[in-house]
């Protein structure tokens, strides 16, 4: 009967230890998943870095200067506010409505 009580405690101990563990291993993966995800969307993530604003010039095409340039392009950084203005807000209503149908 003591040999079966032994044994009944390793069992609990082992289930006990197998589920910290899993648990340890849960928090890890979801520290991980977390410190991922920051660093992907982030303020300055890896995804923000990569994402590339293009200037808002239509049919300019380049990446943007950055937000000091108010994201228009070497080219076009130095255009009249007005005219800046004006490219902003025809790419705003370029993006709000979907492009026309060809035919
Ligand atoms: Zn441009």
């Amino acid at each position: 009967m003591a040999r079966n009580q032994e044994h009944m405690l390793e069992t609990t101990l082992s289930a006990i230890v197998a589920r910290a563990a899993a648990e340890i291993a849960q928090a890890v993966r979801e520290n991980i998943a977390d410190e991922v995800a920051r660093m992907v969307q982030g303020e300055g993530g890896l995804l923000r870095k990569r994402r590339v604003i293009l200037c808002p010039v239509p049919d300019c095409g380049r990446p943007g200067g950055g937000p000091k340039w108010g994201w228009f392009c070497r080219d076009h950084k130095d255009l009249p506010p007005a005219e800046q203005e004006r490219a902003r807000r025809a790419t705003r209503s370029r993006l709000a409505s979907p492009a026309p149908d060809p035919n």
